[in-house]
């Protein structure tokens, strides 16, 4: 879009979290690139994506890191949630255990963050529906408790996952503005 002469730029540094195989690099990719892999395989080399968007007629930047898979060993290092200002954090709808896990990422997080984080709970394989695990009402109260923002989402068919993203985004723009 055109300069109309604001100059304001704004980079803001988003992270995933959740346990392994619920989805976070998938939705990622799905966000950034519209792809989906249906084999999971560890994330290669790329540490985030940067995907551009405008609020206000101001060009936003959203940094959005992945984990490189460090996750199966509970050990996600302070340097990937530096200086984050927005989290998604991912369960699968039809593993109960990745949403029991939910309460250790929130602390994790919190440990790590110094400032205001805009977070989204994000039950994701929606899709799944038939082998579903978790209610939606049970992911939408811990959401309420913890004063999250929720949302069911499937990187598969790609339902909410702009959404989810778009939301913490904005988020993070009314939290800095
Ligand atoms: P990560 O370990 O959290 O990064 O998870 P991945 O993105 O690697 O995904 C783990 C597995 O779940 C892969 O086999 C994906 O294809 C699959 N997967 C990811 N998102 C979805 C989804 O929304 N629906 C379904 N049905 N499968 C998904
Ligand atoms: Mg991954």
């Amino acid at each position: 879009s055109d300069d109309e002469g604001g100059g304001e730029e704004y980079l803001f540094k988003v992270v995933i979290i959740g346990d392994s195989a619920v989805g976070k690099s998938n939705l990622l990719s799905r966000y950034a690139r519209n792809e989906f892999n249906p084999h999971s395989k560890a994330t290669i080399g790329v540490e985030f994506q940067t995907q551009s968007l405008e609020i206000d007629g101001k060009e936003v930047k959203a940094q959005i890191w992945d984990t490189a898979g460090q996750e199966r060993f509970r050990a996600v290092t302070s340097a990937y949630y530096r200086g984050a200002v927005g989290a998604l954090i991912v369960y699968d709808i039809s593993r109960r255990t990745t949403f029991d896990s939910v309460g250790r990422w929130l602390d994790e997080l919190k440990t790590h963050s110094d400032t205001t984080v805009a977070r989204m709970l994000v039950g994701n394989k929606c899709d799944l529906e038939t082998i579903r695990d978790v209610s939606v009402e049970e992911g939408k109260s811990l959401a309420e408790e913890q004063e999250l923002f929720f949302m069911e989402t499937s990187a598969l068919d790609s339902t909410n996952v702009d959404k989810a993203f778009e939301i913490v985004i904005q988020e993070i723009y009314n939290n800095v503005s």
